[in-house]
């Protein structure tokens, strides 16, 4: 029986770790599929605190993997099949074992929607990137393109004006799926040059290991013409990793789970920390924040329990 299980080895479950580590409860990580989650899938990180010149995202994951391992934090490789929350202690299966935790703190991360092309996979961290705020800066005085018509993608594209000389926004439709004040926003900016009915069909160039161009197919001809450009910013969306807890724990309507009082989920003993339960700062360090405050609460519970 542990006291402490987390589920995800992100920013947020590394820094609950550290945490509960350090209070002497021997927390078990589950790594999940993505071990080190987004982080571990871009280059350099610029604005996490303490880092002047920066830092490689997986570098930052391994070393706060080490910190956790310093306080006693185990690590345990492979995804959870299965959980019960419906009674104490939880239990999880990981395929054949099961494990049983008084607490549970669940960082198991949202991932970003990808077009699915190899090309884009191929150069993530190499001028194809899935967040603005992380990446932006490395375009500047560059043109950049970003796919999607929602307001996730409105939002990268008004904040890629910063930095680019020009954004091109490529929708697979001719009307934009954003709110009307990010439509407006949209049209109204000279930097942001919209192509509808359009899809990146590929990213070049995966020989010289940085984007080039894009190739852009117009949905209604099929034609396709080669866009020269820096950076493919991906717009798409994210989907919370919340599929596991269907039916136990309280989701708003696109599966992020809601939290109340910091990290609290609605069964007393589980806690959210990171994009599980966040849509909208979704940054390495308020992940941070939030597995901390997951750590602590969790902490809490159990000394109340005694
Ligand atoms: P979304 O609203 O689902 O929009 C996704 C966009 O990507 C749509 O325009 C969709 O095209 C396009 N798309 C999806 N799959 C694609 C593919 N394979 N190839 C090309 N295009 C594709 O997602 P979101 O923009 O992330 O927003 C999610 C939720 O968060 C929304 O409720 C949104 O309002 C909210 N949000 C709010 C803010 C804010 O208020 N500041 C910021 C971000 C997100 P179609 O339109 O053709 O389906």
């Amino acid at each position: 029986m542990r006291d402490v299980v987390i589920i995800g080895s992100g920013c947020a479950g590394l820094t609950a770790a550290i945490y509960s580590g350090r209070a002497n409860l021997k927390p078990l990580v589950i790594r999940g599929h993505e071990a080190g989650g987004q982080l571990s899938l871009t280059t350099l990180v610029e604005n996490y605190p303490g880092f002047p010149k920066g830092v490689q995202g997986p570098e930052l994951i391994e070393m706060m993997q080490k910190q956790a391992a310093e306080f006693g934090a185990e690590f345990l490789e492979g995804n959870v099949t299965r959980v019960d929350l419906s009674r104490r202690p939880f239990t999880l299966e990981m395929g054949a074992k099961r494990l049983e935790t008084r607490t549970l703190i669940i960082a198991s991360g949202a991932t970003a929607k990808m077009l699915g092309l190899d090309s884009e996979r191929k150069l993530l961290g190499h001028g194809v990137s899935t967040c603005a705020t992380c990446d932006g800066y490395f375009f500047r005085g560059k043109p950049v393109v970003v796919v999607g018509g929602g307001d996730t993608a409105a939002e990268e594209a008004i904040f890629l004006t910063r930095y680019a000389t020009e954004v091109t926004l490529v929708h697979r439709r001719d009307q934009l799926r954003a709110s009307k004040i990010m439509q407006d926003r949209i049209l109204r900016n000279e930097k942001i040059k919209p192509v509808w009915n359009s899809v990146v069909a590929d990213v070049l160039d995966v020989e010289q290991g940085h984007v080039t161009s894009v190739i852009l197919k117009d949905t209604r001809t099929g034609e396709e013409i080669v866009y020269p450009t820096h950076g493919l910013f991906i717009g798409i969306g994210h989907s919370p990793n919340t599929e596991l807890f269907k039916g136990q724990l309280e989701m708003n309507e696109v599966g992020y789970l809601k939290t109340h009082d910091g990290p609290k989920t609605n069964v007393p003993g589980v806690f959210a920390a990171g994009d599980v339960q966040d849509s909208v700062y979704r940054q390495a360090v308020t992940a941070a924040g939030s597995g901390c405050m997951a750590a602590i609460d969790a902490e809490r519970f159990l000394e109340a329990e005694g």
